[in-house]
């Protein structure tokens, strides 16, 4: 049997939704599933992991790791996988994940494929497949003389199975490494917003120069409110000062792949597909029919944003209230 390592990823005690994903499809492999879990609180997701097959799990439930250091995580990281020799090792494709994995790859001279958005394994060989050109086209991925296999999978993407009977965990503390760091993390301010991050969002109701001014984005946010969402914002309205960066979806924005992806007044350009196009349902709402949009649109609607999206939300506010 070999060894399956899932670089798990948790708030506020909870696992993240990409990382009972990525356990999800471990434990289907009938591999070995081992998990790695940094920071104050790891501890406390020991059940969550058992639930969710982990065998062992590395938890480093310790201070040292939670302002993310690349330094330190790769060290930590780098260190499991070296003794365990998992044949497999998994991540969420996050803001985290992919500056952690490629790092830790380049410590133990081995592959590592991102922002994937199919995996399957079988045995200990696994096969990815991720976009290319901006969403242009797929391509199969797989590994050639990489002692680990490391798939950094985008969230979304992926069954997440139940949590099934508890089992026993074996848990190993993470001692935090000690480094002559070059570089370190002082403070990290979070985002005001409360809303979950676009690249974890379910749903998401993103706005594009069409909503005309920063103002207009109420409408999107009274929506978003009443549907449970989290907005975001094509290039074009970042650079246009209306909202901040950490909005934006696209090439140069967040890859974002939720169930639900509404957009406002967005023409569709293909370096904001390339951020969405992963999405599972895509509504569009414009009033140009001919805008590229609708070509990756579910459901378009043709028609002005500022009479749509009232309408829509007074409709699911009657539904859902
Ligand atoms: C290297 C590079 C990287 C880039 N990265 C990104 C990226 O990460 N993300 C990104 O989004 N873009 C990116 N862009 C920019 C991209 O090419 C487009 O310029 C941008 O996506 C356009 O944003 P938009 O759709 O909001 O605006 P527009 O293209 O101006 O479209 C506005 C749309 O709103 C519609 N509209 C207007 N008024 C209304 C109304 N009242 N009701 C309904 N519809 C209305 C119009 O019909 C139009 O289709 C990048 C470009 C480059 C060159």
């Amino acid at each position: 049997m070999s060894i399956v390592t899932v670089f798990t990823e948790f708030t506020n005690g909870q696992l993240k939704k990409g990382a009972l994903e990525l356990l999800t499809a471990a434990r289907s492999s009938g591999n070995k599933v081992q998990a790695i879990a940094l920071g104050s609180g790891a501890g406390r997701i020991a059940d969550q992991l058992a639930q969710y097959g982990v065998d062992e799990a590395f938890l480093g439930d310790n201070a040292a790791f939670d302002d993310y250091n690349p330094e330190i995580f790769a060290a930590a990281v780098a260190q499991i996988l070296e003794a365990q020799k998992p044949a497999i090792a998994l991540a969420s494709s996050t803001m985290l994940g992919r500056d952690l994995f490629p790092r830790v790859a380049a410590r133990l001279k081995t592959g590592v494929a991102s922002d994937c958005t199919e995996l399957t394994i079988s045995g200990d060989g696994v096969q990815a497949r991720r976009p290319m050109y901006a969403g242009k086209c797929t391509a199969a991925v797989v590994f050639e003389n990489s002692p680990v296999k490391m798939v950094l999978m985008r969230p979304n993407q992926l069954p997440a199975g139940t949590p099934e009977g508890k089992k026993n965990v074996v848990v190993h503390q993470v001692p935090t490494p000690t480094l002559d760091l070059k570089t370190l993390v002082k403070q990290i301010v979070k985002g005001a917003s409360e809303k979950l991050d676009l690249t974890e969002a379910n749903v998401i109701v993103a706005g594009g120069r069409g909503m005309r001014d920063a103002a207009s984005f109420k409408l999107l946010h009274d929506l978003a409110e009443v549907i449970g969402a989290t907005v975001g914002a094509s290039r074009a309205v970042v650079d246009a000062g209306w909202v901040p960066h950490g909005m934006q979806v696209g090439q140069t924005g967040k890859t974002v792949a939720p169930t639900l992806y509404i957009a406002c007044g967005i023409s569709g350009a293909i370096q904001h597909l390339a951020g969405m196009s992963g999405s599972k349902v895509i509504v569009a709402i414009n009033k140009d029919a001919s805008a590229p949009i609708f070509q990756k649109a579910t459901y378009g609607l043709v028609g002005d944003v500022f009479e749509v999206l009232p309408l829509l939300t007074a409709e699911f506010k009657k539904l859902l209230h």
